[in-house]
């Protein structure tokens, strides 16, 4: 198997069976997203524990790779903080944006499956939709994302 097919097994098991895919009615932070080229809607939701991210869960609908980035989002930073959150924000933006992005793909683990997602520019911003919702969530902006 090679690294493509392992990417793309990441993509169809994370849409397939999102994670954190729920409601958090106790959130600290919420947001939503809106990307109407492909009609992906998401709202994603933060507990905070001091600057720390101690739970973050998604809801919504669209396609496999908005709900897979989504889901990946999820299971990335739990557990870290704002600032580290934030960072992780920059590098995937770089990622999915920039050809030769100096980024280090394989230390990214799961989320190296949307460095695919480059090559077909139409779904940029599908994959990059929930990155800009959890930093409108983090900065409590309170107008809903949207990436046109
Ligand atoms: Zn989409």
């Amino acid at each position: 198997m090679d690294l493509n097919d392992l990417y793309r097994d990441v993509i169809v098991d994370h849409n397939r069976n999102p994670r954190n895919f729920r409601p958090m009615p106790d959130a600290d932070r919420h947001a939503e997203g809106f990307n109407p080229l492909c009609g992906d809607r998401l709202t994603l939701f933060v507990k905070l524990d001091g600057d720390r991210i101690s739970d973050v869960s998604f809801q919504g609908s669209g396609c496999a790779i908005s709900v897979a980035s989504a889901s990946l989002l999820t299971e990335s930073v739990k557990g870290r903080t704002v600032p580290e959150a934030e960072r992780l924000f920059a590098t995937m933006h770089a990622l999915l944006t920039q050809d030769d992005a100096p980024v280090d793909v394989p230390s990214l683990g799961k989320l190296g499956a949307l460095s695919g997602v480059r090559e077909f520019p139409a779904r940029v911003k599908c994959a990059s939709l929930c990155w800009h919702t959890l930093d409108a969530a983090l900065h409590r902006q309170s107008e809903p994302v949207k990436t046109e």
